[in-house]
């Protein structure tokens, strides 16, 4: 009998095990993962950026979470002697309009507590040679990092504190009863007093066998990069962002040094035909029926018809994704674009049709199961897992 399971070995599942490893250090504890190996789905197929915070609602969950994972991510990296560079971000506004909307940002910025600076056009021109625009928000706390390293290495600490990882172990059904959470895998039960569940893009499925209707659908969508030829190593020397669109539900393809030295282009947001399907030709029928049976995707999909025609143009040429960048970084050209492996959002959609926006828990008696933890999530790894463990504290001592 274990005191708690977490599933999950993505970023959010070992910060959770980490953390409450160190908080009931006597206890036993297991983390069941599907694949052979940790960090094989979200947490291993992003961007790679310590966020600072810009875009968060003032007093959501991830305007909080991401302020101080953004200090806590790069600390643990301190201890743990693993690379991130703090480069800083513009977000480079190439017209009018989106000087307006700088402003907004602008605000936005203050009232989450970052320290932030508006650079006009040349300003920007002396930073970065080869980016034009006509003014930026610089926001110097946003950097680098290989989330994927540090997933590895909290899965290293808990396990040096007593804890045990199964991989390749797949939970296929659970059974909440009055005193115990039985977790059923291909294999065998294993009973805990507790669950904790960070499953990602399978976060209702999990929500569904404890028997319970989650209220919301994920709704995959792939994120596809390009990397630029190593002659380009140096195109930029921060992160470079444009002013979000806000009639686009995603943040827009951005230049982004990588903690390897190589730039990547992208991602953009294009609906997957499969819950975790990194290549355009992936299609699984049972995932696209339900996802095309949902009446909140179907209404997801309705309302944003024309962003989601633009995202497909862009996935599907190349000359129309690069012009996408050209807008402030004019030098590159489709020729410029190399392959680089794509990504998978798990993004909750409610029942009403709404994406949602800010991190969501939802919990039983003996189970905290994380529901919506897309980007800044990863940042956000350390807040996140501490929260998780006080509600986990709540059912265990109250
Ligand atoms: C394209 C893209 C770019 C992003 N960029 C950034 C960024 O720059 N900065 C940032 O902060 N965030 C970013 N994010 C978000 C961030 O990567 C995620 O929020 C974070 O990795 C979520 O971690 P997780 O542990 O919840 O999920 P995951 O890493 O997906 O882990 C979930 C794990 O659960 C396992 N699992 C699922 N079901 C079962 C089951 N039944 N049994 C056993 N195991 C199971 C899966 O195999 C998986 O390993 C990005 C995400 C994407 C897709």
């Amino acid at each position: 009998m274990y005191d708690f399971i977490i599933i999950g070995g993505g970023i959010l599942g070992m910060s959770t095990a980490m953390q409450l490893i160190k908080t009931y250090p006597e206890r036993k504890m297991l983390v069941v993962e599907k694949e052979a190996e940790l960090a094989q789905h979200q947490s291993g197929h992003n961007s790679g950026v310590i966020h600072a915070g810009v875009y968060y609602t003032p007093g959501s969950l991830k305007a909080r979470f991401c302020l101080e994972g953004n200090r806590s991510i790069k600390a643990f990296c301190d201890e743990h002697d693993i690379a991130y560079e703090a480069c800083g971000k513009l977000l480079v506004a190439t017209n009018e309009v989106e000087v307006q909307r700088m402003q907004g940002l602008w605000e936005r910025a203050e009232a989450n507590g970052l320290e932030r600076s508006w650079l006009s056009a040349e300003e920007l021109k002396d930073r970065e040679p080869n980016i034009n625009g006509v003014g930026a928000l610089f926001v110097p706390s946003s950097g680098i990092v290989d989330y994927a390293e540090i997933t590895r290495a909290m899965a290293q600490e808990f396990e040096r504190l007593g804890g045990q990882i199964r991989v390749s172990t797949q939970v296929t059904g659970l059974d909440e009863r009055l005193n115990e959470v039985v977790v059923k895998t291909r294999e065998d039960e294993i009973p805990t007093h507790y669950l904790v569940s960070c499953a990602g893009l399978m976060a209702d499925r999990v929500v569904r066998m404890l028997g319970k209707d989650p209220g919301f659908t994920i709704c995959p969508f792939r994120g596809e990069y390009y990397r630029l030829p190593p002659e380009h190593n140096d195109i930029v020397n921060h992160l470079i962002y444009p002013i979000p669109d806000p009639s686009m539900p995603f943040l827009g393809v951005h230049l982004t040094p990588m903690i390897d030295g190589t730039v990547t282009v992208g991602p953009n947001a294009v609906l997957a035909l499969k819950r975790e399907g990194y290549r355009k030709s992936d299609v699984s029928l049972p995932d696209m029926a339900a996802m095309f049976a949902n009446w909140g995707i179907l209404k997801v999909l309705k309302a944003n018809l024309r962003p989601g025609m633009i995202e497909l143009k862009n996935s599907l040429f190349k000359r129309s994704y690069v012009e996408e960048v050209r807008k402030y970084c004019p030098s590159l050209t489709a020729a410029d674009l190399m392959p680089y492996p794509a990504g998978v959002r798990a993004q909750a959609v409610s029942r009403d049709g709404k994406l949602i926006e800010d991190f969501l828990f939802v919990n039983s008696r003996r189970t905290v199961n994380v529901c919506n933890a897309p980007s800044p999530a990863a940042t956000s790894a350390i807040p996140i897992g501490a929260h998780i463990v006080s509600k986990v504290r709540e059912q265990v001592e109250g």
